[in-house]
C-alpha cells in the first residue's frame, strides 16, 4: 500500500520550526500580559452563516476560500478562516459586555482557507490576534497598534513598517460608495470580470482586487472623511507619534473585509513583497450590533505566525532542545540502576535522555554523541559494584573531550549539577 501523505496545501511542522513558533507564541503572551489582554479560545468550527455575515459575503475569503460542508445534522458549517467572527460571537453569546471586566482578548489558533496552494501559503495556518471591545476612543486604536509593534520588536524581526488609513464611518462611506460606483461604472471595461460582477454590491472591494486594485487605488476618487472621523484619525496619529511608532499613511489601504470602519492598518515587511502583510487589522464598530449584540465599538488585528516565523528564523538563536545528560547502560545487570538514574535526574529538574539500554555500549555512545548532550553517565557492572557512575564529557573544550571520571551515586545529583553549570558557561 502507498503510505499516507498530508493533504494538498497542508503540512507537518517539525523542530526547529515548531520551536520558532513556540518562541513567537510565548513572546506574544508576555506582551499581552503587559497590556492586560486575556486569552480566549474559540471553536475551530462555526456555522457558515457567522462568517458570511461578519467577514462578508463578497469577500474573497467567504466567496472562494472557505472550508464549508454539511454535518450529519445537515447544518452548513465552516472551518474558521479568521478569529474575529468567533470572538465577536462569543462576546454576544456570553454577554461579556456585562461582565464588568475589560473586554480585551487575545487568541492563538489555527485558521483554514482553501486557497490555491502556493509557495509559503498553506491551507491551515496560525493566527495570533487581539480584539479590544467597548472602547470607541482613538486610544484603543493606538494601543492595539503600539502593542503589535512592541510584539514584533520583541521577536527580533527586522525591516517591518506600519501603514495606516481611515475608511471613515458609515456616513463617509455611503457618500464615497456612490462616487466610487459612478467612477467604476464609467470605467467598467477596464475592470476584471470578478469586479464587474460585484461593483454594484460592494464597489469598495474593487480597490482591494488583486488584479485591478493597485491601478484603481491611484486613479479612482479618494474617500473624504467627515469631521468626526477626521478628528479620530488625527488623534490616532498623534498617539502613535507620542509612542514613537513609525508609520506611513497609505490612502489605498482598504482591507479586504466588510466589517472595518475608521482606522485600518497593516504591518508589512520588505522581505515579504508588497502583497504580504505580517499582520493586519482595524476598527469594526458595527460588527457586534450586526450580530445581534449591543452597539459595541471594537478594534483588533491578526498576525500570521507562520510568516513571522519565516522572517525571523535566520536571525534568532534559540536555546537548544538537546538534553543535558545522556544515560548509558553498559551491561544488562545495570539496567534497573540506569533506569533509576534517568528518572532521578528528570525528577530533579535535569533534562536527560537515553536510547535503548539493551543495545551495545558502542551504539548507545553513538546516540549520546548525536544527542547534543553535555555529558554521558555510564552504568556498568563495575560502577554498580562501587555504587558509582562514570561521567564522560561529550562536548568539553577540545583537550578534555572524552575525559572520563567516576563519582559516587549518592553525590551524583550535586556533582552533575555543578558540572552542567560549568560546562554550559564554557559552551555559551
Ligand atoms: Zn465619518
Ligand atoms: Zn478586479
Amino acid at each position: 500500500m502507498d503510505p499516507f501523505r498530508t493533504l494538498r496545501g497542508f503540512r507537518d511542522i517539525l523542530s526547529p520550526e515548531t520551536d520558532i513558533l513556540s518562541y513567537i507564541e510565548n513572546t506574544a503572551k508576555e506582551i499581552f500580559k503587559l497590556y492586560a489582554y486575556n486569552e480566549i479560545r474559540i471553536p475551530s468550527v462555526e456555522m457558515t452563516e457567522l462568517f458570511v455575515k461578519s467577514t462578508g459575503d463578497t469577500t474573497d475569503i467567504v466567496e472562494k476560500e472557505m472550508y464549508s460542508f454539511n454535518d450529519a445534522g445537515k447544518r452548513n458549517i465552516s472551518l474558521r478562516p479568521e478569529g474575529t467572527p468567533g470572538v465577536a460571537r462569543a462576546f454576544v453569546q456570553h454577554k461579556l459586555n456585562l461582565s464588568g471586566k475589560n473586554s480585551k482578548f487575545f487568541y492563538i489558533g489555527n485558521m483554514f482557507r482553501a486557497e490555491r496552494p502556493q509557495a509559503g501559503r498553506f491551507r491551515e495556518f496560525e493566527h495570533i490576534g487581539i480584539e479590544y471591545l467597548g472602547n470607541p476612543s482613538a486610544s484603543a486604536d493606538a494601543e492595539t497598534i503600539i502593542l503589535l509593534m512592541a510584539l514584533l520588536k520583541k521577536t527580533g524581526v527586522k525591516d517591518y513598517f506600519a501603514e495606516i488609513n481611515s475608511l471613515g464611518c458609515g456616513d463617509c462611506r455611503e457618500k464615497y460608495k456612490k462616487e466610487l460606483l459612478e467612477y467604476l461604472k464609467n470605467n467598467a471595461s477596464r475592470l476584471c470580470e470578478w469586479c464587474q460582477n460585484r461593483i454594484e454590491k460592494n464597489p469598495l472591494r474593487a480597490l482591494d482586487c488583486k488584479i485591478d486594485g493597485s491601478k484603481l487605488s491611484i486613479e479612482a476618487p479618494k474617500l473624504k472623511l467627515c469631521e468626526d472621523c477626521s478628528l479620530h484619525f488625527e488623534k490616532v496619529k498623534e498617539l502613535l507619534k507620542i509612542a514613537e511608532i513609525d508609520f506611513k499613511i497609505n490612502k489605498s489601504l482598504v482591507r479586504g473585509l466588510d466589517y472595518y470602519t475608521r482606522t485600518v492598518f497593516e504591518v508589512k515587511s520588505s522581505a515579504l513583497g508588497s502583497q504580504n502583510a505580517i499582520a493586519a487589522g482595524g476598527r469594526y464598530d458595527k460588527l457586534i450590533k450586526s450580530m445581534g449584540g449591543q452597539d459595541t465599538p471594537a478594534v483588533g488585528w491578526a498576525l500570521g505566525a507562520d510568516r513571522l516565523a519565516m522572517l525571523i528564523k535566520d536571525n534568532i538563536s534559540l536555546k537548544s532542545n538537546a538534553p543535558d545528560i545522556f544515560v548509558i547502560c553498559a551491561d544488562k545487570s545495570s539496567f534497573t540502576e540506569s533506569f533509576k538514574i534517568l528518572n532521578n535526574l528528570r525528577n530533579n529538574g535535569i533534562s536527560a535522555d537515553f536510547s535503548n539500554f539493551e543495545l551495545s555500549l558502542r551504539s548507545q555512545m553513538r546516540s549520546a554523541d548525536k544527542s547534543g548532550a553535555t555529558i554521558a553517565l555510564i552504568m556498568g557492572e563495575e560502577e554498580l559494584k562501587n555504587s558509582s557512575c562514570s561521567i564522560k564529557f561529550l562536548k568539553h573544550a577540545e583537550d578534555d573531550k572524552g575525559k572520563q571520571e567516576q563519582i559516587p551515586l549518592n553525590e551524583l545529583l550535586e556533582k552533575t549539577k555543578n558540572i552542567l553549570n560549568t560546562e554550559n558557561r564554557i559552551n555559551d
